[in-house]
This record gives structure tokens, sequence and C-alpha cells, in this order.
């Protein structure tokens, strides 16, 4: 490891007493205050205080062992790190090649999502695919632990889980175990979780964004069906999808909040159709490659009452459930930051006057500040999955991991063009950097202050969560 990179992930817990160049404070005073908080918890341990058990879901140390080390990372009991060897063996055993990810999601070819697709279907055949859902209904039944091991493990082939685009999965499932009935779960959500379909989120429209309560598609019921119009956009990815789900307005003369609707919506109905969006960057959707953007058209589409989940004009309810979910409380980000490990690699290998770029005191500067940002999105994500997987009341907790993520991508651009000029530009086959991810990241930076709720909005959010304007705090939508 380089110096610098030697000092970035410095514990600053060991007595080294340099000083340390890059913030010019010396570690002896992180020692003395990481001492004087040790003695502190110990003392109010002994005085008979109760220590949470953190983010380690199943942590096989002592209160004690983890005061003393002062260990925040998860750790696995030896039944767990057998199941991880069962993963990774199987991952090697079955990812075939040809699954790297092109660093513009729209670069995913039919054919590398073919294979994303398939290699869905395998995982689900084990319960891989969806491992914490029920397993009457397609998931894995398996615990949170095993979870974040198949996903851990899918990231060192650089994908997610599912290892593809699938907005119906993520969210569209959870708000489906809160609001359907029973008839609904099992027509529902089987093939979702088994991989079978995937589906897009139409949610957005021309007039309704941020204010997405001013849904403008009518679904009028007409018999045993309701008829959908409207037009939804910025919707889901490349390559189409077998299913949507969606918010439509059931009363258009109705309260507002109060005449909306949530359903499902096979793609293939007659009257859906879709065009591709032209975009500066589609999104990677946190690394799940969505490709392009779409507009989708909904002409006279009948779609089935059974299809209606939660109830007629209950549907803002029951999207305050995906919403919550899609603001911070996804899983992913658990892991580092792989745009960040490859500026690294550029800043060792390229020059500037003569010398490495990691040895300009300047370049050190921005690399300890992207460092810090992204370890704070990783460990905001990390507590946010433990306070979910434990049952814990949220609040605020979702939108800031959002926010601060949002934040800290347009921050990432911000340096990376500092410390890398024109080369963080261009996709120019000798000066570009990396196969195109740092110039993919300047776009990208910009492109995720938008989706699941703005900037603006998370605050909005946070403010409300908080009581800040309010005399009645907001409650945090529906999970399960
Ligand atoms: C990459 C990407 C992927 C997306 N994926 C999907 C998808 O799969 N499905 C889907 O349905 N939608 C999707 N969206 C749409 C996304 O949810 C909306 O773009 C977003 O909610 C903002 O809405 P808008 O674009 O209409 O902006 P607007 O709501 O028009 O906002 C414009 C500006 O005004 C600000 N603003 C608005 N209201 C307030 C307020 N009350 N206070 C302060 N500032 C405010 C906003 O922060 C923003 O800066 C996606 C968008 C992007 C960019």
């Amino acid at each position: 490891m380089s110096k610098v990179g030697c000092r970035l992930t410095c514990p600053s817990f060991s007595p080294c007493g340099r000083r340390c160049r890059m913030r010019g404070e010396t570690l002896w005073i992180r020692c003395f205050i990481n001492a004087a908080y040790r003695a502190a918890l110990i003392l109010s341990l002994l005085s008979g205080a109760r220590i949470e058990d953190g983010p380690s879901l199943s942590c096989p140390f002592t209160t004690l062992e983890r005061l003393l080390f002062m260990d925040f990372e998860l750790k696995f009991t030896p039944e767990l790190e057998g199941f991880r060897k069962k993963v990774q063996d199987w991952l090697k055993a079955n990812i075939p090649d040809g699954m790297e990810n092109p660093a513009d999601p729209v670069d995913l070819t039919l054919e590398g999502y073919n294979k994303q697709r398939a290699l869905g279907r395998k995982m689900a055949e084990l319960g891989w695919l969806y491992p914490t859902y029920p397993k009457e209904y397609g998931g894995g039944g398996l615990s949170d632990d095993e979870a974040i091991i198949i996903e851990t493990e899918l990231d060192r082939y650089d994908q997610l889980l599912p290892p593809y685009y699938d907005s119906g999965g993520k969210l569209a499932a959870a708000t489906i175990m809160v609001w359907g009935t029973d008839e609904q779960k099992r027509a529902f959500l089987p093939p979702i979780l088994t991989g079978k379909v995937r589906s897009w989120q139409l949610l957005t429209e021309p007039d309704a964004g941020s204010d997405l309560a001013n849904v403008k598609t009518t679904a009028i019921r007409d018999g045993d069906h309701y008829v959908v119009n409207g037009q939804k956009i910025f919707v889901g990815s490349a390559h189409g999808a077998e299913w949507s789900w969606m918010i439509a307005n059931t009363s258009p003369n109705g309260k507002r909040h109060e005449n909306l609707s949530w359903f499902v919506l096979p793609m293939d109905l007659p009257g859906v159709t879709w065009t591709h969006m032209d975009l500066i960057f589609a999104g990677n959707e946190s690394g799940a490659l969505s490709g392009y953007k779409n507009t989708v058209y909904l002409e006279n589409v009948r779609i089935p009452a059974f299809n209606l989940v939660g109830g007629e004009n209950n549907g803002w309810k029951v999207a305050g459930t995906h919403l919550e979910l899609e603001h911070g409380l996804m899983q992913g980000s658990l892991n580092g930051d792989r745009t960040l490990q490859k500026v690294f690699k550029v800043c060792r290998d390229l020059k500037r006057e003569g010398r490495h770029l990691l040895e300009h005191d300047d370049v050190r500067e921005e690399l300890a500040d992207l460092y810090i940002d992204s370890e704070l999105t990783r460990l905001l994500h990390l507590r946010n999955y433990w306070m979910r997987s434990a049952k814990k009341p949220m609040t605020y907790e979702g939108p800031q991991a959002y926010l601060h993520m949002k934040r800290a991508a347009l921050r990432t651009s911000k340096s990376l063009h500092k410390i890398l000029g024109p080369y963080a530009l261009t996709l120019d086959k000798e000066r570009g950097l990396e196969d195109g991810h740092i110039e993919v990241q300047q776009r990208g930076g910009i492109v995720a202050q938008h989706p699941g709720g703005t900037v603006e909005i998370q605050k909005v959010i946070i403010a409300r969560r908080l009581g800040i304007g309010r005399a009645v705090k907001e409650q945090a939508g529906v999970l399960r």
C-alpha cells in the first residue's frame, strides 16, 4: 500500500506519534481522545448502562471485546463463514464470462442483459435472488446475515442483488407484502421473486415529479377492469419489462392524497407503448445498470381490478411503503466505493509535473475527503440496514443516508475534475481513464441528484420527520 493509502486508512488508534502531513494534526491527539472515549464507555458499562449491539447483526464478540477493539464492522459466526464459502464456490462456478458491467449503462447489450436474467433465475433456485422473502412466495427464507453475505460476494464480481435492474423485486414486492391480500401475494410475488418477471416503476409524470401526489394518469373503473390513460416518464431501463407497477388517479375530482390507487400492470396489455428518453446519463441505479430511461404511454389500457393493491383511493399510503425504501433504505452500498478504488489506481499511475498524482499535496487533500465521504455513505447505509433488520423505528435515517450519498456524488465529480482536469471529461481511447468509468462519473454525479426524490426533497422529508416547521412530526411509511 502506498504511503498516502496508508495514511488514509490509518485507524489512528495506534500510538505511532507521527505527524499526519495531510491533516497537519498529530495522531497522538486522536489516540488520547480515543482512550478517553473508551474509558468513558467502560465506566458507563460498569455503572450499569446498556450498550446497543450496533450494526453487527450476529456479532460473535462480547461487549467488552468490542469496547476494547472499537470494531464497528460486521463479524460473522463460523457457520455463516461456512455459508460464505458455499456462496463463493457457487459464484465461481456459475458466473458466466462477459458479465462485466460497461461504464455507461446504455452500453449494456441484450446478450449481457440476458446473462444477468439467467443468473438471477439460477440464484432463485437456491433462494438467493431475494433471500429474505418467505419461501412460500418464492424467496429464500434466509436471514439478513446470509443476505448480506450473498450481496457482498456478488459485489466482488461487480454485480448487485438482483444482478439486473428490478424495481419490482426491490420495492414493489415489499409493498405487496404489506398491502396485498393473500391471493395477491400468491399471484404477484412468486414470478418476481424467482426472477421470471422483472418490473419497472411508473410513478413520475411531466407534472408529477417532486410533487408526486399531482399524478394525472387516470384509472377509471369499468366492470372488472380499470381503464388507464396517461403518460409516465423517466421509467425503467433498457430491454423492456414483463410487468410494471404504478400509481394512477382513480378519482379525478377527489381530494389530493385521497384520489390515487396502486396497480400491478402487465406490460403486454394492449395500449402500452414506450420510447427511449435521450438523457446525458440514464442513471446506474446504485450499480444496477438501468440503461435507457423511457417515456411510457398508456392508452385505454384495461387492467384487471384484481391488480389494484391496497384498496381504491388508498394509493398514497401504499406508495409510502416503497418511497420509504427508495429514500435510503434499500440494501446495496454496503460495500466499498468502486469508482473511488479506480480513482486511487489512476492517481498511483498518472503523473503531473514529473511526479505521480498521489505525491501532490492538493491531490491527497481531495482524496482524503473523497474517502471520508465514501466511508460515511457506507456506514450510514450499514446503520440503516441494521435498524431495518432489527425492526427499530425509523424517522429521518433513510433520507439522511440518501442525501449524503447524493451530495457526495456531486462533490466527487468536482474533486475528480480538480484532480484529473480534462482527463476526467473524455472517453478518448488513448486519454480516457478506466474504460470510461471516470467520465461517466462526471455525468452520473449530476444525474444522481434527481432519482428517488431530489436533494431538496430529502431535506424536506428530514425536516418533516424531525418536526421542523410542523406541529406534528411526519411518520415514516409502513414497512414490514
Ligand atoms: C436517472 C433517473 C432515474 C429515474 N427513475 C425513475 C423511475 O424508474 N420511475 C419513475 O417513476 N421516475 C423515475 N425518475 C424520476 C424522478 O423520480 C424525478 O425526476 C424526481 O422525482 C424529480 O422530479 P422532476 O424531474 O419532475 O423535477 P421537479 O419536481 O420538477 O423539480 C425540479 C427542481 O425543483 C426542486 N423542487 C421541487 N419541489 C421542491 C420543493 N417542495 N422544495 C424545494 N425544491 C423543490 C427539485 O429539487 C428540483 O431541483 C428518475 C429520474 C432520474 C433522473
